[in-house]
């Protein structure tokens, strides 16, 4: 888990309101219908979004309701998507600590949408990486800030560096004495504007592209690392070290992490049959999947083992996600009773995720 960032101190463990601050927020988000889905005449679940409640639908048969942090229908805007879900990330992001904010769901459920949208000609259809930089880059530019970026594909358990694609399987280093994670070997390009960092994101995409047809993959999936730094030594003194060096040269002390992550779509938690190439694929995305879940399941038990060695994905977010870190996770659905199985899987993902406690409490005085 997390460690406390310098500054803060720590908290008396308390339940209630307080308790329920600290634990991982889980929204729900139901896609638009599009032209396949209206092909079945049924939706696969009723949402009750001012309960903040879902039920489960099949044939005749509807479930119990399902309780979450947020149930956002097919009309809720990108917006109000990042100001539940990702702003008290953000936020606490800008007070020194870690975060996290994920998207699960089968593929085509929008979590793209939701994540990574540009929103370049449409501001308001911009998602949360492009927000959340927004927030980020007007809080940093009234301080001694840099922000800075990385920005990461997983495939096959190897990390790629979509920011420059020739550095090839980049390590994961921890610090045993912090607990930190650091790349020391990936790419971190300081952000000079809002413009700049959707300049990166392009780049990034079109890298991701060009790997992914060499691969001959669609399916994986960017996780972006979004980095608040400072470059003033003395102001730094107390921090965790977490040093790289950025595009200019000059090393970055990392103050705090947001990582944004855009999962593997969750169906293939549940195909076998692959064979060949895609079966190693499928095995390799079920690993961070189904390592994440096991994460989830020991974290939402209050285990005192993490089992975050497992995969390169819960390896990256051993220092984000429980601990000190604030974390949300966006789950994705569409209306169809034509995938009414991994709708109810991706649900009961939500719920389990729905019980994690960040079980260290600190906060910045
Ligand atoms: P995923 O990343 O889960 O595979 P995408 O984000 O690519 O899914 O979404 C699949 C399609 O549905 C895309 O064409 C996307 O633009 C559209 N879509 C997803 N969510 C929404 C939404 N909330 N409103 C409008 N269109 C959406």
């Amino acid at each position: 888990p997390a460690k406390r960032p310098a500054g803060a101190t720590p908290r008396a463990p308390s339940s209630g309101d307080d308790a329920d601050a600290c634990r991982v927020r889980v929204a729900v988000r139901l896609r638009p219908r599009n032209n396949e889905d209206l092909h079945f005449e049924a939706d696969c679940v009723e949402l009750q979004p001012e309960l903040r409640r879902l039920k489960l639908r099949k044939n005749n048969w509807i479930s119990e309701s399902y309780k979450f942090d947020e149930v956002f229908t097919e009309n809720a805007s990108q917006k109000r998507v990042y100001q539940v879900v990702a702003k008290p990330v953000v936020e606490s992001v800008l007070n020194g600590f870690n975060g996290t904010v994920m998207a699960y769901g089968q593929t085509g459920t929008g979590k793209t949408y939701t994540i990574g949208r540009l929103g370049k000609s449409d501001q308001s259809e911009r998602g949360i990486m492009v927000r959340a930089m927004e927030d980020i880059l007007v809080d940093t530019s009234s301080a001694a800030d840099t922000v800075a970026i990385s920005y990461l594909q997983i495939y096959l358990e190897s990390i790629q560096d979509l920011l420059a694609p020739e550095k090839k399987n980049i390590a994961i280093v921890d610090d045993p004495r912090t607990g930190q994670v650091f790349l020391p070997g990936a790419a971190v390009i300081t952000v000079r504007d809002l413009d700049h960092f959707q300049q990166l994101l392009q780049i990034g995409e079109s890298n991701r592209h060009v790997a992914n047809t060499t691969m001959n993959t669609e399916s994986s999936r960017s996780h972006a690392i979004l980095m608040r730094s400072s470059k003033g030594k003395e102001e730094c003194e107390n921090i965790a070290r977490n040093e790289v060096v950025s595009g200019d040269g000059l090393p970055v002390i990392i103050k705090s992490k947001l990582l944004i992550v855009d999962l593997a779509g969750s169906e293939r938690i549940d195909k076998s049959g692959s064979e060949g190439h895609m079966l190693e694929e499928a095995k390799f995305i079920n690993l961070s999947l189904t390592s994440l879940g096991k994460c989830i399941n020991a974290l939402s038990e209050n285990s005192p083992h993490i089992p975050t060695r497992d995969s390169k994905l819960t390896r990256l977010l051993h220092d984000s996600f429980g601990g000190s870190a604030r974390a949300s996770l966006i789950i994705t659905i569409g209306p169809s009773a034509r995938y009414y199985a991994e709708t109810a899987s991706t649900i009961m993902f939500g719920q389990r995720a729905m019980k994690v406690v960040n079980m260290v409490k600190y906060k910045v005085e």
